[in-house]
């Protein structure tokens, strides 16, 4: 496949693309998608709405020839949409694709991390916030206890696939964490990766107040544990990572917040009902599916595509004010996907 690579305007080549597959979840988490919100009544998309597998494929296809070396899947829990090996078969078939993983909260894992694997699967993030029954069950909003989660990693394990743990910390929730949270995935032999508490969507009532940044959980596992550098394993990659002294465990931190990486971000992402974002806090997605319901041919789609990348300009995080935060229109996590 001869490969094209196309910048935007401030010189950033289309790298990465997040695919969300699908926008429900069965978890309510109260930093994402606050069950006040996102009740009962909430009307998600109706399948006709979702892309199909080989609509996401076509796409996907597009993508890579556009430069893309690797996918994320992602949601909403994209393990809720019906047969996602299939769509990760499909995918790992690409040529030019050079690694595929997946965002869950894991609790589907035990019935899925096998024929996920078998797929062509390679890794997953698998999202824990507390090790404590009682808050985490607080936390993503359904009561649920952390056993579902800890099988889901043992069965990603035990199918062979990398695993990385995925914490949100948001002050006064879950900071009493950072350290327990430290200890176990160490112990496990687990990358953990601390996340800055974002600004995501217009629903989790975030204010900076509530953020502990990078620094303040550095400084604090330093005092317990001798952390090293690890250079980064590739332009662009979102965690600043670091090593226990004197072990081959890393611990990483997405700083979004008080260290933004807009400057190096090659990410673009496609929501569940086929629009591109070229920013994880824009609220304007550019639409592909119904261009590519109405026939438009993979030239035209690859015209599309390279027309956003070409426009985008985004830094959100670099701009980051009180002001954007109240006023600019952003588009949800679990639409969009993390
Ligand atoms: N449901 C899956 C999960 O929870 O892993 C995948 C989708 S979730 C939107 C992707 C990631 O975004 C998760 O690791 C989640 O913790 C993170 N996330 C959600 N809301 C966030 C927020 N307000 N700030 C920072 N990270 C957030
Ligand atoms: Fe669902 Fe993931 Fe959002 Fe939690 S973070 S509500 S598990 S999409
Ligand atoms: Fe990329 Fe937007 Fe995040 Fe900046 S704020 S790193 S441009 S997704």
């Amino acid at each position: 496949m001869v490969k094209s690579i196309i910048k935007d305007q401030l010189n950033r080549p289309l790298r990465d693309l997040r695919i969300s597959v699908i926008d429900r979840c069965n978890f309510r988490c109260q930093y994402c998608m606050p069950a006040e919100i996102f009740g009962p009544d909430f009307a998600f998309l109706p399948k006709s709405e979702l892309l199909s597998y080989e609509e996401i494929e076509r796409v996907a296809k597009l993508f890579i020839e556009l430069g893309v070396e690797k996918i994320r899947l992602t949601g909403g829990e994209p393990l809720m949409r019906k047969d996602l090996p299939i769509l990760v078969k499909k995918l790992n078939q690409i040529e030019g694709l050079k690694d595929i993983a997946l965002t869950t909260n894991g609790v589907m894992l035990p019935k899925y991390a096998e024929e996920l694997h078998a797929a062509g699967l390679k890794r997953v993030n698998i999202s824990l916030d507390s090790l404590k029954d009682e808050l985490f069950g607080e936390i993503n909003g359904r009561n649920v206890g952390v056993g579902p989660v800890l099988k889901g990693i043992e069965a990603a394990k035990k199918a062979g696939l990398g695993v990385k743990i995925n914490m949100v910390v948001k002050k006064g929730l879950n900071d009493s964490e950072i350290l327990p949270m430290a200890e176990f995935c160490k112990k496990e032999g687990l990358e953990l990766r601390y996340i800055e508490y974002m600004d995501v969507g217009s629903t989790n009532g975030w204010k900076m107040d509530d953020v502990i940044t990078k620094k303040q959980i550095h400084d604090m596992l330093s005092q317990h544990h001798e952390l090293e550098p690890v250079d980064p394993d590739y332009y662009g990659e979102v965690a600043k990572k670091y090593r226990y002294k004197g072990t081959d465990i890393n611990v990483g931190f997405i700083s979004s917040v008080s260290e933004s990486f807009c400057s190096s971000c090659t990410r673009s992402r496609l929501s569940a009902n086929g629009q591109v974002f070229t920013c994880l806090f824009n609220g304007n997605g550019h639409d592909i599916r119904d261009f590519m319901r109405a026939g438009a041919t993979d030239e035209e789609l690859r015209q599309r595509v390279t027309n956003i990348w070409n426009h985008r300009t985004d830094r959100y995080s670099d701009e980051r004010t009180a002001e954007t935060v109240a006023n600019r229109k952003k588009i949800e996590m679990s639409y969009i996907g993390g």
